[in-house]
């Protein structure tokens, strides 16, 4: 089977593999080791030199199904690893009590699989969750307590946020920022044994609250939070908060480039302060990891946000987080699009500092890349129309005669063999192939004109028949003989327009999905109105077709390509199951817009 376009290619540089051969060039993190395990300093120092030569890792939150724009995060991630001989780490950020569920962690691990990617290296598993750094976390709270760089404020939540200014006012100190080391630790211990409310006590970095950057105006690092945690079930009342976790979680793990999205930018210096100051206490491996931004995908007539597309489930404007409208990893994949479509798109659309919005059809473009040079070709008839041949029987002797045709597999592929079907009196045409009176330029079926039926015969239209409503309900021709496609003489007759075909004897029913994007704007949410109103009604369009009997055994997820149609994949989970289900993955051409 033929390699994916581009990906013999070398791969184009960004600054991420610029900053990363520098690193490896300078051996930034040459000297550090690596303890087995996720775990502080001490540990670290006690294992062997990392036989990693850069650490990265996905960290997502589970409380959802990963869409489009993991994707491009996690094809970052682990393919540059995979690049540079280092290991990627899926991490599951589960710090925030409440939200996770294990049916989005199965789907997590699912989904980074499926694209081409695992955690396994060295014979370890890189899997690991945020919430198993809860007593790490703590320690080193307090170790910031010890050291003057954190306090616990007890202002109320409106008087931290008066306080903390704005971006032309300075913050002013809370009247708490001046407790002692002692006082301070005592309270945050009463914090962690419950002696106090949700919402009564912060712990705070102490910093500066005159800092132009709002993110180093003492920023919350724990809040009291009485709340179940999946993982740690009731031991804490007190959760870290992201900022704070982050990159104590990175630092655990020794990564080395820690990647995120731009909203994080402003968080930068709050998270090599912090991790300077714990190093400072010997908490940690250094040289402790850096963050770096890259801007977040945007794709136009989809939304990607986890929050939007959870909506769109339990509202039911979709059937599912798997619906193949959803530019959910679940949805692309049951709509047809395959992981190396996906990992295409992302090495296409790059990485880079500036955010943008990335036109949905290069998403298409990607597939079809990929899938033009695998995918078997087929004949398929969507929206069908009956012809019959009138002098069927005086050509081949009777009207029961059926006269098989043959066609390749994959037209740049001999070794993929042929696919066989049958010619008949009774044919499956598309209705738009007829006109009773043809537009300018039409080459097709019109009285009088004669068009070849790909692989088989030209035939030669006489006229159709109708219903009341002037509906056409069978159109005839008849065969001219000495006509059918590779044998000899076959072009002594010359045609204008080819059309596709399949037999009423042998055709296989099918019902066929045809997908449109699922909003109708290219930036749904973005203006006025809210993006639920913006879902485009026409989005599904569910038809009922013939398929040539090369079709009738397709294996699940097998892509084809319809002749003439576009790609389509074998829905074996679509519901309600009868016949072959088909979806759309995408046409042939852009026909949107
Ligand atoms: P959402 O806003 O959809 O809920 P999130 O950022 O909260 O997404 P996480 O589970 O926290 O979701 O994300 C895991 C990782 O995926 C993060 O490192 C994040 O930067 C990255 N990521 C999320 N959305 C995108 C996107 N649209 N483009 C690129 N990376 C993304
Ligand atoms: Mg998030």
């Amino acid at each position: 089977m033929a390699s994916s376009p581009d990906k013999d290619l070398p791969k184009p540089s960004n600054f991420l593999r610029q900053v990363i051969e520098r690193d490896l060039e300078q051996g930034t993190y040459g000297q550090r080791q690596w303890g087995g395990t996720p775990g502080d300093a001490a540990s670290h120092q006690a294992g062997e030199p990392d036989p990693a030569r850069i650490r990265t890792r996905f960290p997502p939150e589970p409380n959802g199904y990963l869409h489009v724009g993991h994707a491009k995060s996690i094809c970052l991630n682990f393919g540059l690893a995979r690049d540079y001989g280092g290991i990627c780490h899926l991490r599951f950020d589960d710090t925030n009590p409440e939200k996770e569920d294990t049916e989005y962690v199965e789907g997590i691990k699912d989904a980074v699989q499926w694209l081409g990617f695992g955690w396994d290296a060295n014979g370890t598993s890189h899997l690991y969750q945020a919430s198993d750094y809860f007593d790490f976390m703590y320690r080193a709270a307090e170790y910031l307590i010890e050291a003057g760089h954190a306090y616990v404020d007890e202002q109320s939540p409106e008087d931290m946020r008066a306080n903390r200014g704005d971006f032309s006012k300075p913050g002013v100190d809370s009247p708490f920022r001046s407790r002692s080391i002692d006082e301070n630790l005592q309270r945050f211990r009463e914090m962690r044994d419950g002696k106090l409310e949700d919402g009564k006590a912060v712990l705070r970095a102490k910093i500066d609250m005159a800092s132009p950057n709002i993110n180093l105006r003492d920023p919350a690092l724990y809040r009291i939070k009485h709340a179940e945690h999946h993982n740690t079930g009731s031991k804490w009342c007190i959760y870290p908060m992201y900022t704070y976790a982050h990159p104590i979680e990175d630092a655990l793990e020794n990564i080395t480039h820690s990647i995120c999205t731009l909203e994080f930018e402003d968080q930068r210096p709050f998270y090599d302060w912090l991790l300077d100051r714990v190093a400072e206490g010997g908490l940690i491996n250094t040289p402790h990891p850096r963050q770096y931004e890259f801007a977040r995908l945007n794709l136009t007539y989809v939304v990607t946000s986890k929050r939007k597309l959870r909506q769109l489930v339990d509202e039911g404007h979709v059937s599912g987080w798997d619906d193949p409208r959803m530019p959910t990893i679940v949805g692309l994949r049951r709509r047809g699009y395959t992981p190396e479509s996906l990992q295409l798109f992302c090495e296409r659309i790059g990485v880079t500092k500036a955010d943008s919005w990335i036109d949905y059809s290069t998403l298409e473009i990607a597939l079809r890349d990929d899938l033009d040079p695998k995918a078997a070709r087929a004949m398929a008839v969507l929206d069908p129309v009956k012809l019959v041949i009138t002098n069927w029987a005086e050509v081949m002797g009777s009207d029961a005669h059926l006269d098989p045709c043959q066609a390749p597999v994959h037209p740049h592929h001999p070794e993929r063999g042929m696919r066989q079907f049958m010619f008949g009196k009774e044919l499956w045409i598309e209705r738009t192939d007829y006109e009773e009176t043809p537009p300018k330029g039409f080459f097709r079926l019109f009285p009088g004109n004669k068009v070849r039926l790909k692989y088989g015969h030209v035939v030669e239209c006489t006229g159709a028949s109708k219903d009341a409503d002037g509906k056409v309900t069978e159109v005839q021709a008849r065969l001219v003989p000495d006509t059918k496609s590779g044998t000899r003489g076959a072009d002594a007759v010359k045609v204008k327009g080819t059309i596709t075909w399949v037999g009423v004897s042998d055709g296989v029913q099918a019902e066929v999905r045809l997908y449109d994007r699922l909003f109708s704007v290219p930036q749904p949410g973005t203006g006025e109105k809210d993006f639920l109103e913006e879902l485009n009604p026409e989005s599904l369009n569910v038809v009922a077709g013939f398929v040539e009997p090369s079709l009738a055994k397709t294996e699940d997820n097998e892509r084809v390509q319809f002749e003439r149609h576009g790609y389509f994949v074998v829905d074996h989970t679509a519901q309600p199951y009868r016949n072959l289900v088909f979806n759309r993955a995408a046409a042939l051409k852009d026909t949107f817009r």
